[in-house]
């Protein structure tokens, strides 16, 4: 830890508390001031001084606490030198979660800060659920993309299917439990064989993590009345197919 650094922007992982980074566990522990999300385990606040001041700055019933201007103000207002503000963020707090924006207006207002990576979901879920996100028999890449499949203020999609769809790479979207549909629609329509493996993993590296597993043609239906609890990922490749012999954590499956 740096001297004069004010905010640290720590991952917590996806949720066994065991899989925060021992960097971010000593940040926590020299807390004045925690930020956290809905996602970070609570056990994680356990470690804070008591003294600190904990904030949460989540979402309620799918609406954001704070929106992401009050949060990144709150931030400002904290830091102080020779204070340590931490902003806890799930998994890792450059994917998907909006940390590069925090980031940006802290290096905005001259806010010394630093990065603590953590363990992201997409690959917390494939490693607890049996399944290797590259593998020399299946694929050589593997490629993190946004569920939310709306189209962008451009009318242009989010999603770039054309080039995600071809070839073998593994895919493994986050916040796409609800799109699942389209999801599955757009690969297939652009290139990737129907049985191509999927796997749905929910609550991932907790006791109630739970897995599903199908296929591009199948998965939206093999779903539909299954009570899949978020958060959630969803896992497209070959080697989903993996997770037969190689599954070792949850028992709860399809
Ligand atoms: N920064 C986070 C992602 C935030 S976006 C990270 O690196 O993991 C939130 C999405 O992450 C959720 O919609 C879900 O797709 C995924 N996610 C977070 N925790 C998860 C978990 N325990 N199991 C499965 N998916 C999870």
């Amino acid at each position: 830890m740096k001297r004069e650094t004010q905010v640290y922007l720590v991952g917590a992982g996806p949720g066994d508390p065991g899989l925060i980074t021992v960097k971010g566990l000593r940040c926590l522990k020299q807390a004045d001031v925690v930020l956290y999300d809905k996602l970070v385990n609570p056990e994680f606040l356990k470690e804070v001084p008591k003294a600190a001041e904990l904030i949460y700055v989540g979402k309620v019933k799918g609406h954001h606490l704070l929106p992401q201007e009050e949060i990144n103000k709150l931030l400002v207002e904290k830091a102080q030198p020779g204070r340590v503000v931490v902003r806890l963020k799930g998994g890792d707090p450059y994917v998907f979660g909006r940390g590069g924006e925090e980031a940006q207006y802290l290096e905005e207002i001259g806010v010394p800060f630093e990065v603590v990576p953590g363990v992201t979901a997409g690959f917390a879920a494939a490693a607890y659920s049996g399944i290797p996100v590259t593998h020399r028999d299946c694929t050589t890449s593997v490629t993190l993309v946004t569920g939310h499949t709306k189209v962008d203020s451009n009318e242009q999609p989010k999603v770039n299917w054309q080039c995600l769809a071809p070839g073998d790479g593994t895919l493994v979207f986050y916040m796409g439990l609800g799109n699942l549909d389209t999801i599955c629609r757009e690969l297939i329509a652009h290139g990737r064989p129907i049985n191509t493996p999927v796997g749905i993993i929910s609550c991932a590296t907790t006791s109630q993590q739970m897995t599903v597993v199908s296929t591009l043609e199948n998965a939206p239906q093999k779903i539909q009345g299954m009570e899949i609890p978020t958060p959630a990922v969803i896992i497209v490749g070959e080697v989903v197919s993996l997770r037969d012999k190689l599954r070792w954590f949850d028992t709860v499956t399809e």
